[in-house]
């Protein structure tokens, strides 16, 4: 089994009305397949080249024998600066703009693109690894003088036979390992389709924030501040936004309630909308869900937001109780009563006609 799906960080088990399908567009063996709001993965299909892994804005999905985070936090203590799918990592499409900065604004680094030419993997592949180094290296260039280099090195990893290697293939750990392993794999080509546990539907209230963010934004915190502050057309930063809401917005929370990450939340009343741009995801669920499509991507992402992250209030609302059942509603206009009273007044009018 070469990829494993999380449903409770993926955005399609959250509504329905999720758009996402990253994952599916990137992959050119077509081994994911999104439908109405479940996955299938068919593990048979997949060549590992882990474009998925890169797109995913939630970081919903993982390699079964390679994480990113770990080879992150190895290689900034080491001296090496070049990174290469033969050499040190898996295909270079699963370093992301935001696992790009990072590792940019810590040390010097050479991504090796020699072997790109002549890899069957799809033009889509190749043309995102090109659009990652190009939109980390335009913001690399706002915020900082660093800059990544990439270059043609055909680089190998050396062939060591180790003792050690040779034994652990043979213990008794290793066997076990091995059988849950088959056991999963004959799981998922019975039922490709991933489907959502208990447990893991309760996760799904959790906000949570990938590794990949947590890492760029402490790396910010310590890299140096410009000495001015810039702003990025929204259409060239694919893995943050800024975002504003209209008069047509009444409230109604879902967005805040159902953003994966808390970037969108409110008070414990819930008469105001705050929004922090840097814990956004970019994944497109607030807007998939907003009914009224009130909520709107700003034309701007100001980047004084990677050094001094805000929370803003996007919008603010008169919370009053109703004058019929008592509880917290937000007033619009007209009458004093909550939605679900004027429901039930309106149902009483056409059933009794008073
Ligand atoms: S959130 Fe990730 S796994 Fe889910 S559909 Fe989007 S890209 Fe695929
Ligand atoms: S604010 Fe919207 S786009 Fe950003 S993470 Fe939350 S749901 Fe996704």
């Amino acid at each position: 089994m070469n990829i494993r799906l999380d449903p409770s960080a993926c955005v399609r088990y959250s509504s329905k009305l999720s758009q996402c399908r990253k994952c599916e567009e990137i992959c050119g063996f077509e081994a994911i397949k999104c439908e109405d709001f479940k996955i299938s993965i068919f593990q048979e299909r997949c060549v590992l080249c882990a474009a998925c892994v890169g797109v995913c804005p939630t970081e919903a999905i993982e390699m079964k024998n390679f994480s990113i985070k770990d080879f992150f936090f190895d290689f900034i203590k080491e001296e090496e600066s070049k990174i290469g799918c033969k050499y040190n990592f898996v295909c270079l499409s699963a370093l992301n703009v935001e696992y790009l900065i990072s590792l940019a604004l810590i040390k010097d680094i050479v991504l090796d693109l020699g072997h790109c030419e002549n890899c069957e993997l799809d033009e889509k592949v190749k043309k995102q690894i090109e659009s990652n180094i190009k939109e980390a290296n335009f913001i690399l260039q706002k915020i900082s003088k660093k800059e990544i280099k990439s270059e043609k090195l055909l680089l190998q990893k050396e062939k060591k036979t180790d003792r050690r290697d040779f034994f652990k293939a043979f213990s008794l750990k290793n066997a076990q390992n091995l059988a849950k392993e088959k056991e999963e794999e004959l799981k998922y080509l019975k039922n490709p389709t991933v489907s959502i546990d208990a447990a893991q539907s309760a996760k799904k209230r959790e906000k949570i924030i990938p590794n990949k963010r947590k890492i760029l934004y402490s790396v910010l915190k310590r890299a140096k501040k410009p000495n001015e502050y810039d702003r990025i057309e929204s259409n060239k930063i694919s893995f943050v936004s800024s975002k504003e809401i209209d008069e047509s917005c009444d409230n109604c929370s879902i967005c805040y309630r159902i953003c994966p990450s808390g970037a969108l939340s409110s008070n414990i009343k819930e008469s105001v909308i705050y929004f922090d741009d840097m814990l956004c995801l970019k994944c497109h669920l607030c807007h998939d869900v907003c009914e009224k499509d009130s909520i709107k991507i700003s034309p701007f992402f100001d980047t004084k937001e990677f050094f001094n992250p805000s929370q803003k209030v996007l919008k603010q609302f008169e919370v009053i109780r109703c004058n019929e059942c008592g509880n917290f509603f937000t007033y619009l206009e007209g009458e004093k009563i909550c939605r679900r009273c004027k429901i039930e007044e309106e149902e009483a009018k056409n059933l009794w006609g008073f």
